[in-house]
């Protein structure tokens, strides 16, 4: 693949900026996008605007703000608390999905063929839009949709958080990862706050993986 040019789906978290190494180490070019959808954070942008020039990788950001209005829930309402429920409320239906089908056009346009996207069916959420029979599904709606033969690439998708971790470290990213990313739900860079769900799981997966670092 190592001439091929692929768009990744960038949040500035953990995962896409894993993705992101990822991308940069499989393709000879490398661009990607991020999704404004009225985060709770700004941050988040602002952290993903801040690794991709870091990278050196051209930085798409679309405004997807009309998510908001068709959705309520606590990662685009700021005065709903984030619970830990079977789905957590931070869910936004179908957002995943509109994300990927945004991400081919500007992909298509772009003359590229890879879309690279962290999602992981592993150890998360239950998000629907997020395994991998879906991501399968919606590969082949986007070829026929646009009649362009697309690659969803999914590097993170049977692998738990200590394993993301240790690609990372794979990568030579590991001290990137952990000091310049995103994840945390209170808008806290690295290991973030500590407590949200979002903290609790990237510390167990990096406590579980440093624990077996050589
Ligand atoms: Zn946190």
């Amino acid at each position: 693949m190592q001439h091929e040019k692929a768009l990744v789906v960038f949040s500035g978290g953990q995962d896409s900026t894993t993705c992101l190494f990822w991308a940069k180490q499989q393709f000879s070019h490398v661009e990607a996008v991020t999704f404004a959808y009225g985060q709770r954070h700004d941050a988040e942008i602002e952290v993903a605007k801040e690794i991709a020039a870091e990278l050196d990788v051209p930085h798409h950001i679309l405004d997807l703000s009309l998510l908001g209005q068709l959705t309520s829930n606590a990662l685009t309402r700021h005065d709903l608390d984030i619970d830990n429920a079977d789905v957590p409320n931070t869910f936004v239906d179908g957002r995943n999905h509109l994300f990927l089908s945004f991400a081919a056009v500007m992909a298509k346009q772009l003359g590229m063929h890879h879309i690279v996207t962290g999602v992981c069916e592993t150890d998360f959420s239950g998000y629907p839009d997020c395994r991998d029979q879906f991501i399968k599904s919606l590969n082949v709606t986007l070829n026929l949709a646009m009649d362009y033969p697309f690659v969803i690439d999914t590097p993170l998708m049977w692998l738990d958080k200590k394993q993301t971790w240790e690609l990372a470290d794979r990568l030579g990213a590991f001290d990137y990862v952990k000091e310049r990313t995103l994840t945390c739900y209170n808008g806290i860079l690295g290991s973030g706050c500590g407590e949200c769900p979002a903290c609790v799981l990237r510390q167990n997966g990096l406590d579980a993986y440093e624990g077996v670092r050589v």
